[in-house]
């Protein structure tokens, strides 16, 4: 094995940065990243044999826990039998049909290989769809790298927006509108101008990727009246909600029924997946039944499938009940050891995901979340590491609880909190 201060070094000659996804390299959090080596139910042990309490969960991909028996044996089976043909095959179809079970607004579904992907053909198909061109995103909701969403802009109203990275056509970042999440005031004015040359509005129903931000009452059906009003197309990118605020996603939890619904993460067992789907009369554009082009070489491979159908078939309302229990648990414990740290902060949780924003009161949108303290949550990221617990490493990103989560795995994070020093 490589020396440990090898490690990173090596890591940096190979990649840009030393990562292969930006978030990995620590910089938000300071030092170098952590080598890991295998997960286990709801650790994760590195290189060295160190042991972790995993609150990261491949970003949210794994609720079953790490190295899920079930999990490895169906992925042994398809591997056996091969892992690609490219050809149509039943387990795409057995994966749809565990999902629209649980997302009555999805009638027809296009698996991906990413989120990412996933969430490129809806903007395409709304486009499509509705023969327009501009877009609505909202501030601090993350939708993968496609182009038109890499636009957060900056503060104000309805912002035009500027691309948050280099080598983004200015021309296609114009077609793309941010609005602040949770203000239904700024919605009306931009809908009231601009509503019927709008194709889509996107967001994360519950925003995970600015930290853990839930929608005020009413947000999301003043979204969804406005989008009907003005046939513009409502896109709830679920990738990370799905299967994880609920059975259903946020749209269940809430009772809104978005156009279309984007899916990733926990739908593909932790392997590369997306899907996408909603109205089957907008989902009919699609090629090859209709004239929007969208493919995918890898697209609904049986490996992903495989692992996705033993995860899924496997979730029931019973088994939301009680991890829905467990995480109120865990984070009750959490707020407990704060407290006692006396520590101000703001633990927002939605189902099996939550953050710990260090701020003396309750943040919903990008400005609330931008002003608390960034320095305090470094310490704490290294605080906690040391004492065997992977927190995200970035303050503005959701931790993650797994159905093995229990309450020895709350115990140990508050006992690392109550030592504080952060
Ligand atoms: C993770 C995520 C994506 C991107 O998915 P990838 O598989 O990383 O491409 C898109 N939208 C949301 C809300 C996500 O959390």
């Amino acid at each position: 094995m490589r020396p440990r201060s090898k490690r990173w070094a090596e890591a940096l000659r190979q990649f840009p940065g030393g990562v292969n996804s930006p978030v990995r390299a620590f910089k938000a959090v300071g030092g170098e990243p952590v080598f890991m080596e295998r997960g286990l139910g709801a650790y994760l042990y590195d290189t060295d044999g160190r042991e972790y309490v995993d609150l990261c969960l491949s970003w949210g991909a794994i609720i079953l826990g790490h190295a899920d028996a079930q999990v490895g044996s169906a992925l042994q089976t398809q591997a056996a039998r091969g892992t690609s043909f490219g050809t149509v095959t039943t387990a795409e179809t057995d994966l749809a049909i565990e999902i629209r079970r649980h997302y009555p607004s999805i009638e027809k579904i296009r698996f991906t290989s990413s989120g990412t992907e996933a969430v490129m053909g809806a903007l395409r198909l709304a486009r499509g769809h509705t023969g327009r061109d501009r877009v609505v995103k909202f501030e601090g909701c993350y939708h993968g790298h496609a182009d038109s969403l890499l636009v957060k802009a900056g503060s104000g109203l309805a912002t035009f927006g500027s691309p948050d990275s280099a080598g983004i056509p200015g021309a296609l970042a114009e077609l793309t509108t941010v609005l602040p999440y949770n203000d239904a005031e700024a919605l009306r004015g931009y809908f009231s101008e601009h509503g019927r040359r709008t194709a889509a509005v996107i967001l994360e129903p519950v925003c995970g990727n600015m930290g853990v931000v839930p929608p005020r009452p009413g947000f999301l059906e003043t979204l969804r009246r406005l989008c009907t009003a003005a046939g513009t197309v409502l896109i709830f990118d679920e990738v990370m909600t799905g299967f994880r605020v609920a059975l259903g996603g946020a749209q269940a939890l809430y009772g809104v029924r978005p156009d279309l619904t984007t899916l990733g993460k926990i739908i593909g067992g932790g392997l590369p997946v997306g899907a996408f789907g909603g109205r089957a009369e907008i989902m009919d554009r699609l090629s090859p039944s209709g004239p929007v082009y969208q493919a995918g070489t890898l697209s609904g491979n049986p490996m992903s499938m495989a692992a996705g159908s033993s995860v899924l078939r496997r979730l029931t309302p019973e088994r939301y009940r009680k991890l829905e229990n467990d995480c109120a648990v865990f984070a009750a414990r959490l707020s407990e050891a704060f407290r006692a740290a006396r520590v101000p902060v703001s633990l927002q949780r939605v189902g099996a995901m939550f953050t710990v924003f260090f701020s003396d009161r309750p943040v919903h949108d990008w400005r609330g979340v931008s002003g608390t303290d960034k320095a305090r949550y470094s310490r704490y990221f290294k605080r906690l590491l040391k004492r065997g617990v992977y927190l995200p490493p970035s303050a503005f990103e959701a931790c993650f609880l797994s159905t093995l989560h229990g309450p020895a795995e709350a115990d140990h994070v508050a006992g690392a909190v109550r030592e504080g020093g952060f």
